[in-house]
Formats: C-alpha cells, structure tokens, sequence
C-alpha cells in the first residue's frame, strides 16, 4: 500500500507521523472517509466541502487547495490501483509543543490513505440489524458540533463501546435533551405511514452525504421525506428503519432496543432505496482513470 502525507508516496512500513502531532495529541484534526466504486470516487467533491468546512469550524488551513486534495486523492487511487475500496483522507493540525495551543502547529498534514473496508457482514444487508439506544450523549453542538467530522472520536466511541457490551453492532445517540441524533458511524432514518423522517441536523449529527443521496433518491421517487425532532418512542413504533454512512452504505434496522421494528424484517421502502442507491455508486463518480470517463461526474 502506497499512502500520501504531505505531498508524498510512502510505504505503509514508511507512512510515519510524528508523536508531537496534534493530531495524536488532542485528536486536534478532521477527516473524512470516501468509497470508490468501479473506478470512481463517489461524491468526492461533497466529501473535499465537508473537509474544508470542518476543517474551517476548527481554525484549521488546509495547505492545499481543494483542487490539490482532490488530485492528491484520486493519485493515491491510482498509485494503489484501487477501483473498488475505501479512502480516508485525514489533515492534523500538525506538529506542535506539548502543550495544546493550536498556534504552535505551523504545518498541518494532509493525509491519504486508499485501502479497503467491510463494516458490517453481508448478511446484516439482507436480514437487518439489531441496535440499541445508549446513555452516552451525542456531544453539545456548543461543546464539540457533531458536523465537524474531527479526529476526536470519542464521543462516538464511547457509544460504540456500550454497543460492543450489548452484544449489538451499532448504537444510536441520543442528544442532551434526549432526541434522536445519530449513530455512531451513521445517520438514522425510519419509516411512519409512508413518510420517511430523519432527525434535523441540529439536533446533533453529521451532514452526512448518504443521508443527502437517500433524501434526493426519496424525492425523485415522490416518497415524502421530512425532517422531524425524533424520540426513542418514533424509533419502537417505525414501520421500518435504516442507517446511513458512506462506509455502512444503507443498512436496514429490525430491532431496536428489543423492540422488533414492523414485521422484523427489512421493509419494502428500505429495500428498494438500498437497491438504487447501489445501482448510484456504480454508475457515479469522480473517475480515477481518464479512461472510465462518460460518467455522470458527482
Ligand atoms: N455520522 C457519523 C458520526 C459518521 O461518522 C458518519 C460517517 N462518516 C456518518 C454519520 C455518515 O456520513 P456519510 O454518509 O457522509 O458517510
């Protein structure tokens, strides 16, 4: 594997950043995780604003422009000769003192990683997930605003581990006042008499672009999508649910907190916005050859 920092192609054995990055230090950092279907990077430029946004949100200059890092991406793709995987794009506020003052990092690094992932097995896709509510809060917007996609993970972790001791892949967050916010790695959607919602962004998640492409595949097919302040009582009684992420893709839910959701099945408005938004990966994209060109671009 091949993996850009800062300009350059490195081994993994070779790929090094320093302790005193504060990156490591603090979590001081943004990153985003992109996929790469048959020789495309889906959605990169909605992933590059992101990563400008939050990296804006922290005070942070990206030493290159968009342009540049889009370049940087798709080379790394290239270099590994990656058509089908999982990027992660990471930039650190970069090396500084022990202390944690931001001013002290005079050059941030930008970092590309261009490799693989399977978050949740194949059967999970087909016959639904079991996920529950935990008691660790989705982080203050005021604290640290879940739309930064930062290198401080915790918040998420936290959550992930009281899955881990359930026995359950996934967890949902809730907010300080107790609303739905957002999965650990994933935006949450469900299904109530026809109507898909999903909780406002406020109310403490990540823009997450999945949850952009399921919105949009969702009005092109004249299925009502509204943003509403959910409950853990909307998720016990939804018809259907799923989660949304770039890594998990959709993943139909069918037990909540015990609680099967419908027929504990996946319904039949996850099943076909699964089946579109797979046949959207595969048709769209960023090329990373010239030659897959004539696609449809973002
Ligand atoms: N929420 C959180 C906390 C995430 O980490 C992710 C995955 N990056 C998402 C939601 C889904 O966002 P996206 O669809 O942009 O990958």
């Amino acid at each position: 594997m091949k993996i850009f920092i800062d300009g350059r192609f490195y081994s993994e054995q070779d790929a090094k950043i320093s302790v005193l990055d504060h990156g490591l230090l603090y979590g001081d950092g943004v990153f985003e995780g992109i996929r790469a279907y048959n020789g495309r990077v889906f959605k990169l430029r909605e992933h590059l604003e992101r990563l400008f946004d939050s990296a804006k949100a922290i005070a942070l200059t990206i030493p290159m422009s968009l342009e540049q890092v889009q370049e940087a991406v798709l080379e790394t793709c290239r270099q590994n000769e990656l058509r089908n995987g999982y990027i992660r794009l990471v930039v650190t506020r970069g090396v500084g003192t022990l202390g944690l003052d931001p001013h002290r990092c005079k050059n941030p690094s930008v970092i590309v990683i261009a490799s693989t992932i399977q978050l949740y097995p194949v059967e999970l896709y087909e016959k639904g997930m079991e996920i529950i509510t935990v008691a660790t809060t989705r982080n203050h917007h005021n604290a640290v605003n879940p739309a930064i996609k930062s290198l401080n993970y915790l918040n998420n972790v936290l959550a992930k581990i009281e899955a881990n001791v359930a026995g359950v892949k996934e967890a949902v967050m809730l907010n300080a006042e107790g609303f739905v916010a957002e999965c650990t790695g994933d935006n949450i959607f469900i299904v109530r008499r026809g109507v898909l919602h999903t909780p406002p962004l406020h109310t403490g998640a990540l823009y997450g672009i999945t949850r952009g492409v399921v919105i949009e595949l969702a009005r092109q097919h004249n299925l009502p999508v509204q943003e509403t302040t959910l409950t853990r009582y909307d998720l016990y009684v939804a018809e259907e649910c799923f989660l949304t992420g770039t890594g998990a893709e959709i993943v139909p839910v069918v037990r909540i907190d015990g609680r099967p959701i419908g027929d504990g099945v996946p319904g039949p408005i996850t099943r076909r916005l699964v089946q579109e938004y797979r046949e959207l990966t595969h048709r769209s994209g960023e090329p990373i050859w010239p030659e897959a060109g004539g696609g449809t671009g973002n």
